[in-house]
């Protein structure tokens, strides 16, 4: 059997790379989950499908940004779309209202109709942030109930039980608030309810309990964006949440126009009250979308407002000097034109790449899963089908590991233990290179 690190002898310079960076960022990285032993390769360009690293080693991309790359790397007409916007409109960050943040809402809307209204933001985690206070300010409670092993950013009020430590997690269908990070304010974890994801039993128990105080549930319709909800869960849960009054925020910054174009709530036909959109629509570049029920989005409507910052007790203060760039949402049109094209086909492809897969491994004996729906999906090592992250931990996570850095010799890249993204850019020809090198690593190097 191989070495697990082997491929590390062929990425010296990303080794002292790594090593130099650290004298400037803590780990040598941006972003804690950019890290991983021995030290994270680090990447040079993309094109296509196609990621090439520092030490001139060439791999097909599947982690693609952490899904945000449907469209792929350096697409013609993202490029185009950025050019054209600046030619026509200037470098100019405006600082006003400007016509593509119309044009672009309505186009979001005639997918997700469930948006009435809408507004911009710089990334998911500040369309989570901004959901959240929509459905305090329109409740005016500040309970929020979130589900255990599913993330909507990196901030206080929501950074619990992602990957719960099973000592201080409580049983599996009443889950205790576990925090994800030092530095996190003991009050925040008062004003959080965990929730069992994909039973329907232990949440409805769970949210009767705290009916009175809580604002709002927010979940990840598929949680990592490949544990798919069961369809009896989600419509279940719409129906508890409304007879409750409480507000529903589907977080659709990963499933958002991966499970096909209309995300998720298309996939299972359910108007959450408020949802978050990310990644994809912004083609490469930091957005976030939140929108919903028009009369929970006035909420924020500076008429409102007693001042000319428009802020004060009877309005929901959101500003950012950044939101609704106008380059980012030129970009974020041009996707939905690719999309509009090239979103089916990639559909298809995920589908085949699935199926493939999961023969091979069925050939040569080690059950697989190839979980997810749209263009993501993930492998998972077991028999039976996972439901939620307690059950995710049961599968078989050290061989899994073992694959993922074997397969960084045949040039298949996703971060160890990462989902699969596919990208319009991933062809037959990817498809049969990333097969052949399964089947390398399954029977040649294991
Ligand atoms: N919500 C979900 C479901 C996510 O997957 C992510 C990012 O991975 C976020 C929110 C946060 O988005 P961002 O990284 O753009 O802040």
């Amino acid at each position: 059997p191989s070495n697990v690190y082997s491929f590390f002898h062929r990425t010296e310079m990303s080794r002292a790379w790594v090593k130099k960076a650290m004298d400037i960022m803590p780990g040598g990285v941006t972003a804690n989950i950019k890290s991983f032993p021995p030290y994270p390769i680090v990447m040079k360009s993309g094109h296509g499908a196609y990621l090439e690293d520092v030490d001139g080693n060439e791999y097909i991309d599947y982690l693609l940004a952490y899904g945000a790359l449907l469209v792929g790397h350096n697409h013609p007409k993202i490029k185009e779309s950025i050019v054209r916007q600046m030619e026509e409109d200037g470098t100019n960050l405006f600082g006003t209202p400007h016509e593509r943040e119309y044009r672009l809402g309505k186009r979001i809307q005639s997918y997700y109709p469930s948006m009435e209204m809408v507004r911009y933001t710089n990334s998911g985690t500040e369309g989570t942030l901004l959901a959240i206070r929509l459905a305090s300010s329109y409740t005016g409670k500040q309970k929020i109930a979130k589900f255990e092993g599913h993330y909507h950013g990196g901030y206080d009020q929501v950074l619990f039980s992602i990957h719960p430590d099973d000592q201080n997690a409580g049983p599996a269908h009443a889950p205790k608030p576990v925090a994800e990070s030092k530095g996190i304010d003991p009050n925040y974890e008062k004003n959080i309810v965990i929730l069992p994801f994909n039973d329907l039993k232990g949440t409805e128990a769970i949210l009767k309990a705290h009916k009175d105080e809580l604002s709002a549930v927010i979940i990840e319709p598929m949680q990592g964006g490949f544990i798919p909800a069961t369809r009896s869960f989600i419509h279940g849960l719409r129906k508890i949440t409304e007879r409750y009054g409480i507000i529903l925020i589907f977080d659709e910054v990963k499933t958002g126009f991966r499970i096909g174009i209309g995300g998720a709530q298309s996939f299972y036909n359910i108007q959450p009250d408020l949802t978050v959109l990310g990644k994809v629509i912004g083609g490469g570049f930091p957005i976030g979308i939140v929108g919903g029920r028009k009369d929970i989005l006035m909420e924020c409507s500076p008429s409102r407002s007693a001042n000319l910052l428009g802020g004060g007790t009877n309005v929901l203060f959101h500003s950012g000097t950044y939101n609704g760039h106008p380059t980012i949402l030129a970009v974020a049109e041009a996707v939905l034109d690719i999309l509009e094209e090239d979103g089916k086909a990639v559909l298809k492809r995920t589908e085949q790449l699935k199926k493939e897969l999961e023969d091979l491994f069925r050939k040569r004996g080690i059950p697989m899963n190839a979980l997810g729906e749209g263009t993501i999906f993930s492998i998972v090592l077991s028999e039976k089908i996972v439901k939620n992250d307690r059950e995710l931990q049961t599968t078989n996570l050290s061989l899994r590991k073992k694959i993922d850095y074997l397969l960084l010799n045949e040039g298949i890249y996703t971060k160890p233990m990462n989902r699969y993204s596919l990208s319009v850019a991933h062809g037959e020809r990817e498809i049969e290179r990333t097969l052949e090198a399964y089947q390398n690593v399954l029977y040649k190097k294991l």
